[in-house]
């Protein structure tokens, strides 16, 4: 599916949740009855832009096949921690501003728990209590960012097909060590004005031209109009070497 159509998709989905009636929320997603009764309530304490919050979500109960639901709400995944607006923050800033997964975390911790950088901007407010401060770590963003891409691993072909490109491309590597000690290269090309982030592709290395053509071809099937990747601003390729 084309990447705008998919995130149409989305949009849609959340919006329906959103302005579901009371009846639409009696329907039992197991066995689709509708009736269910309403069956107490589930405390959640997701982090959110607001600081952690304390959230009732409403629980019910389908008599005719004897299970039980929760209430699923627009920004709170189910089995988060954290609010669905403060994880594409995070994987926004990763993409558009090109920070690492460790500053991104930093950042968000800093604007979601008002702590560690949030007192440079404010020096005069008092920290949180440590019972409130927001623990995200840069490993919890890298599982939402690698989310993202599974959901559209092995679907490159046209993705992006008619999305604009600036013409501005800058290519780049990022050494990564795999579970086991595996390293690999992530060979990405971005959009410098936009920010936008072409399908990457895993080389053994980064010396090989053929690892930097198979870069420029994926893009291109993906939908880059032809010679764009050539024609572009390109700083390297080079990569970023892996810390010791
Ligand atoms: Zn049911």
């Amino acid at each position: 599916m084309h990447i705008m159509d998919r995130a149409r998709a989305f949009v849609e989905s959340l919006r329906r949740m959103s302005q579901r009636s009371e009846n639409d929320r009696r329907c039992c997603p197991l066995c689709h009855t509708p009736g269910a009764i309403k069956h107490g309530f589930r405390v959640r304490r997701p982090y959110t832009f607001r600081g952690r919050i304390e959230v009732r979500v409403q629980r019910y109960l389908c008599e005719a096949c004897g299970g039980t639901y929760s209430e699923d709400h627009p920004d709170l995944p189910v089995g988060s921690w954290y609010a669905r607006s403060v994880q594409r923050y995070a994987i926004d800033q990763w993409m558009y501003t090109g920070s690492s997964f460790r500053r991104v975390a930093e950042w968000v911790r800093s604007m979601v728990g008002k702590q560690e950088r949030w007192q440079v901007w404010h020096p005069t407010s008092t920290p949180s209590p440590e019972e409130e401060r927001c623990r995200l770590s840069h490993s919890t963003v890298q599982r939402w960012v690698d989310k993202g891409a599974q959901r559209v691993e092995g679907q490159v072909e046209g993705l992006y097909a008619g999305v604009p490109s600036s013409g501005l491309l800058g290519a780049d590597g990022l050494w990564v060590r795999l579970r086991g000690g595996t390293v690999r290269v992530l060979l990405m090309l971005r959009d410098s004005a936009t920010g936008l982030l072409w399908p990457p592709v895993v080389a053994l290395g980064e010396e090989a031209a053929s690892a930097w053509a198979a870069l420029f071809a994926q893009a291109q099937r993906a939908g880059l109009a032809g010679g764009a990747a050539r024609s572009g601003e390109r700083r390297g390729p080079r990569a970023t070497q892996l810390p010791a």
